[in-house]
């Protein structure tokens, strides 16, 4: 089990990693929120602690940071003083998953990460990834490389598509059906559409997962042959 702790009083710190370490967990620690957001986006933990009142960005703002620009959907454990409900409140709202009123005990700490990491972990398969662009189909969100891309739901239907055919070339009918079940458009509007999702999902990165399949169709893979 990999946690991330982003509290500021060494104390709590100490005592958690202590406690957590004794029961084989793999612990990092991040002191203040900047520090704490960029381990969050950038490696993979099962739960993330995180500490309502920190010196640099407060906890909320820091749990929405992460839910927008973390690649997996990490389960966030908020820490919070014993007289700020309201912050409690607002910490749900802002996508952390459970919460715990300070002081607590280690026991119950633990309690409650064994459950936030078993539910996601029960969750059915509903990410896509191919390279490093990720398809959250629950959350209805995409990232390249980490980062947040929008996308209309016409294009996140097509690019679910492709991630669910990977490496494969898609005959345009087959695509036009996914768009546009039995009533295709007369123009041809499915170039139009990839022209958009190449635009969005590849040319801001340095390598292309978009591939036309000339006088076929179109093709998603991140391996080097091309056509
Ligand atoms: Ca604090």
């Amino acid at each position: 089990m990999k946690v991330l702790i982003i509290e500021d009083n060494q104390d709590i710190v100490a005592s958690i990693c202590d406690y957590l370490e004794g029961l084989g967990y793999t612990i990092d620690t991040a002191s203040d929120g900047m520090t704490g957001l960029n381990l969050a986006i950038t490696k993979d933990y099962d739960v993330v602690i995180l500490d309502l009142g920190l010196p640099d960005i407060d906890g909320i703002t820091l749990c929405r940071r992460i839910r927008q620009d973390a690649q997996q959907l990490v389960p966030i454990l908020m820490l919070t003083a014993r007289d700020s409900i309201e912050n409690k409140l607002e910490g749900f709202e802002s996508g952390a998953d459970d919460y715990l009123v300070k002081p607590f005990s280690l026991k119950e700490l633990t309690a409650r990460i064994k459950i936030l990491s078993e539910r996601i972990r029960r969750k059915p398969a509903s990410q896509l990834q191919i390279g490093d662009l990720l398809l959250d189909v629950d959350a209805h969100k995409a990232y390249r490389a980490g980062k947040r891309i929008d996308l209309n739901p016409t294009l996140f239907r097509l690019l679910m598509f492709l991630m669910q055919n990977p490496h494969r070339a898609i005959p345009r009918e087959e695509l036009k059906y996914v768009v546009w079940q039995d009533n295709p458009p007369e123009s041809d509007a499915l170039r139009t559409h990839f022209y958009n999702l190449r635009q969005i999902v590849d040319k801001p990165f340095d390598r292309p997962l978009l591939h036309t399949v000339r006088g076929f169709g179109f093709k998603l893979t991140d391996k080097n042959a091309e056509d």
